[in-house]
């Protein structure tokens, strides 16, 4: 059975362009031009993905994932503008699973749709590192509770700023995936520290601290010269 998809953006040529790439790559599709439109299609039907504009006449993207997440969470690919950096910290906040900026070469948002449904179908399956409930991930003893903003190892309760948090969190997210210090810094910032990805290294350093150290583990992973990965199967 192949994913259905569904495609929110006004912009027709560009809506019409990524529908008839995604029709070739084998994905059921679904357009809307309005996000009003967009988000009652989606409450009512059964989309394995979204790829939602932000701009939109109707109601804008950002709304339109709010709403959608608190009714029916279904994994969205946000089509942010350049520069659009309140946009990407906002909807990922808002629960996007990933965002692209315009324009984009089709390849890397075909790369990115298929991560997203690994992920979700993963997620869905348990074929990952499953959580035990909605927005809980865990590694080993380790949870991350994300509705409450908690972090426990071994029932221990683990105190961390909103960035280490956010930086845990992705790394979490993408076990035995190694990020770099870019993308830990987008994610978990939003923003580009253009110059300054040491600063991750500080936030690393600070999760070791707190977790590794403390508990006698080693749950993060330096991968020289490329990133971070928090792995799965190893302590
Ligand atoms: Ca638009």
């Amino acid at each position: 059975m192949s994913a259905h998809i569904l495609i929110v953006e006004d912009e027709e040529k560009l809506a019409r362009f990524v529908e008839l790439e995604l029709i070739h790559e084998g994905y059921a599709v679904t357009k809307s031009g309005n996000g009003r439109q967009a988000l009652d299609m989606a409450l009512q039907g059964q989309f394995d993905l979204i790829l939602l504009d932000i701009m939109l006449p109707g109601l804008n993207g950002l709304e339109v994932l709010r709403r959608l997440q608190k009714e029916k969470p279904t994994p969205v690919i946000l089509l942010t503008a350049r520069d659009a950096v309140m946009d990407k910290v906002s909807g990922l906040d808002a629960g996007a699973v990933d965002y692209i900026t315009k324009p984009f070469a089709i390849e890397e948002l075909l790369a990115r749709i298929r991560v997203a449904l690994k992920l979700h179908a993963a997620h869905t399956f348990g074929a990952l590192n499953t959580p035990a409930r909605d927005g809980v991930l865990t590694w080993k003893e380790l949870t991350l509770d994300e509705p409450r903003h908690q972090v426990k190892y071994a029932g221990h309760e683990i105190v961390l700023t909103n960035r280490e948090f956010l930086m845990l969190k992705t790394l979490l997210e993408n076990q035995d995936i190694v990020l770099s210090r870019d993308t830990l810094l987008d994610r978990a910032c939003g923003y580009d520290f253009v110059g300054e990805t040491n600063i991750v290294d500080v936030y690393i350093r600070y999760l070791r601290s707190k977790i590794d150290d403390v508990f006698g583990v080693k749950m993060i992973h330096t991968v020289r010269g490329v990133g971070y990965v928090i792995k799965q199967d190893e302590s």
